[in-house]
């Protein structure tokens, strides 16, 4: 059995608690690992030794080394890959192809941001001059549904552009988030630098949210909680950036490629069994080709393999027992409200123990039913049919959330300007849940403040400042 301490000033330390919590396999019931139930006083100590290595090194001003770190960290992580991906399986459950592309995307993602460590400033006139500056100690609070990679969404910008940062990742999840304390500081990651704190979001999330040590708060995970955060963080007025839910509509238009459109459908919905924020789980079919498209859709996604991600299936368990509740609860909601079930809607026996449910689509959903409002986070689809255009663009846009979507057709000018209609901060057109590192990622309406990744990503992490000569 792993024991893990909390990662704060360059080493493993004890929770002030004495504390610990089991972490659990998804996919065999099985603890896989202790780890140290954080109190808010050793939240305070992270905010601490952020602070301390903010206010009083040189690493806010020191470009080569901040390069250097993030060069060396993507190497380690490279180097560590069979081990890493292995941890992230068993803690998440996510097939392990998936898990090793996402210690890659990682490492690449430090690097891409490893370049943009440079001083960033622009000329206006002969007056005024604009500089971006760090903005100090920022608190990354981040979900358990790809656990390396979300923290990586915080860490790799917020350190590129000179501050330093406490990450609390999700107690679903936290192994590889730890990982990354240890492995920045072999990297050469000053003492205090990056933090890793684990535990209550209630307790060490609110204590960092709401701490007046805390300059920025970058947050991904639930609206509701994204709201909570907003509060906290009004206290000392904190930048933040939130990255909440989404129910997305995936449009397939009547000049689709029907092949393509049905198999980027299934993965839309039942990647990472559907625990992704941009997941596609509403389908809106136009009626002139329904019934074909529901036919090829029920028959690829019958034929996906569920299992122990170890063992590299299409699908594995989904990461809890409540998030599995909430998915059977869905399920029941969809049934009494009057949807059609057209495949799956069970807890399925795998080896008689873990989380897995069955890929599940609804036929004849109404936009006003709960499987078509709520955010599920599970492999559960609602399949929608719209008469015209102007009804799927109505029906994409009747939602609290505006993160993702996507337009399937032949005529991708027609699509594009489609996507343009649609009040989301992401559209694919013909492929599903790509995000680039160079592209800006984030929500309207309920999905979210701000953006990451790219230019815009780095720039959430900075202050603005005009220096203006008389
Ligand atoms: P969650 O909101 O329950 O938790 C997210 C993080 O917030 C966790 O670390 C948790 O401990 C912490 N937290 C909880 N309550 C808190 C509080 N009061 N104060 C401070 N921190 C608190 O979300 P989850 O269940 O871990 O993840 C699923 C959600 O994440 C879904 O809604 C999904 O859409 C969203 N998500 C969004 C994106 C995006 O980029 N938009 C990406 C991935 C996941």
């Amino acid at each position: 059995m792993t024991r893990y301490k909390l990662w704060i000033n360059g080493e493993w330390t004890e929770s002030e608690s004495e504390n610990t919590f089991s972490v659990i396999n998804p996919a065999t019931e099985e603890v896989i690992a202790d780890v140290a139930y954080a109190k808010r006083s050793d939240a305070k100590r992270a905010i601490d030794a952020a602070r301390d290595a903010f206010d009083n090194t040189d690493w806010s001003q020191n470009y080569s080394l901040r390069r250097e770190v993030l060069r060396k960290a993507a190497k380690l992580l490279r180097e560590d890959i069979d081990r890493l991906a292995h941890l992230e399986t068993l803690d998440n459950g996510m097939p392990i192809g998936w898990a090793r592309r996402f210690v890659l995307d990682t490492a690449e993602f430090f690097e891409y941001f490893s370049e943009m460590a440079e001083p960033l400033e622009e000329r206006l006139d002969d007056r005024s001059t604009v500089y971006y500056e760090p903005i100090g100690v920022v608190a990354g609070i981040v979900p358990w549904n790809i656990p390396l990679k979300m923290a990586s969404w915080k860490i790799a910008p917020a350190l590129a552009a000179g501050n330093t940062i406490i990450l609390k990742p999700s107690s679903q999840t936290p192994l590889t988030a730890l990982e990354l304390g240890e492995i920045f500081h072999r990297a050469g990651c000053p003492r205090g630098v990056l933090n890793v704190t684990t535990g209550k979001g209630r307790v060490v999330g609110a204590e960092l949210a709401g701490s007046a040590g805390v300059d920025k708060v970058a947050f991904t995970g639930g609206t509701e909680t994204g709201k909570e955060i907003m509060r906290l963080a009004s206290g000392n007025i904190k930048n933040i950036t939130l990255e909440c839910g989404g129910k997305s509509a995936n449009i397939i238009l009547e000049d689709a490629e029907m092949q393509k459109a049905v198999t980027g459908s299934v993965f839309a919905i039942f990647f990472n069994s559907g625990q992704v924020c941009t997941a596609g789980s509403r389908l809106l079919l136009p009626e002139s080709i329904h019934d074909e498209f529901m036919e090829q859709m029920k028959k690829e996604t019958e034929s996906l393999t569920i299992g122990n991600g170890i063992a590299d299936p299409d699908m594995g368990p989904v990461v809890s027992s409540e998030q599995m509740e909430k998915d059977l609860r869905y399920i029941e909601y969809g049934i009494k409200d009057g949807a059609e079930l057209v495949t799956g809607g069970e807890r399925l026996d795998i080896g008689g123990r873990g989380f897995f449910v069955a890929p599940t689509i609804f036929d004849s959903v109404d936009p006003t039913m709960r499987i078509a409002r709520d955010e599920i986070f599970g492999p559960v689809l609602s399949v929608l049919t719209y008469n015209d255009e102007a009804e799927a663009i109505e029906i994409a846009n009747d939602t609290r959330y505006g993160l993702s979507g996507a337009v399937w057709s032949k005529d991708v000018v027609h699509a594009r300007r489609v996507a343009r209609r649609i009040r989301a901060g992401t559209m694919w057109i013909n492929t599903y849940h790509g995000a680039p590192k160079h592209a800006p990622f984030g929500g309207y309406k309920e999905s979210g403040i701000g953006r990451e990744l790219g230019t815009p990503g780095l720039k959430s992490y900075l202050e603005v400042k005009h220096v203006m000569i008389g």
